[in-house]
């Protein structure tokens, strides 16, 4: 299974580029094994600069477990509102 952006940083400076990293929300997907799993609202660090997204190790850790739950209850296509 493959997590994209899954780092940890420890500074609000993006790896890329250098730029700032804002607090804001994502979409996060993953198509694990011919199934989708979708999570809406998901807290990010996004790059003022770049543009590029960045995931807390303790977000992606979330996002695995709610992503193999949904798919042990044998969903195809899972999609999730990660913050309320
Ligand atoms: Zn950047």
């Amino acid at each position: 299974m493959t997590m994209n952006k899954a780092t940890s940083i420890p500074v609000n400076v993006c790896p890329m580029c250098n730029g700032t990293l804002a607090e804001g929300f994502t979409t996060f997907s993953a198509d694990i094994q011919g199934r989708l799993f979708v999570a809406r609202r998901v807290p990010a660090r996004i790059c003022e600069q770049c543009g590029e997204e960045w995931l807390e190790n303790a977000i992606t850790i979330e996002l695995e477990q709610r992503a193999m739950a949904a798919f042990e209850a044998r969903s195809e296509v899972e999609i999730i509102s990660f913050a309320a």
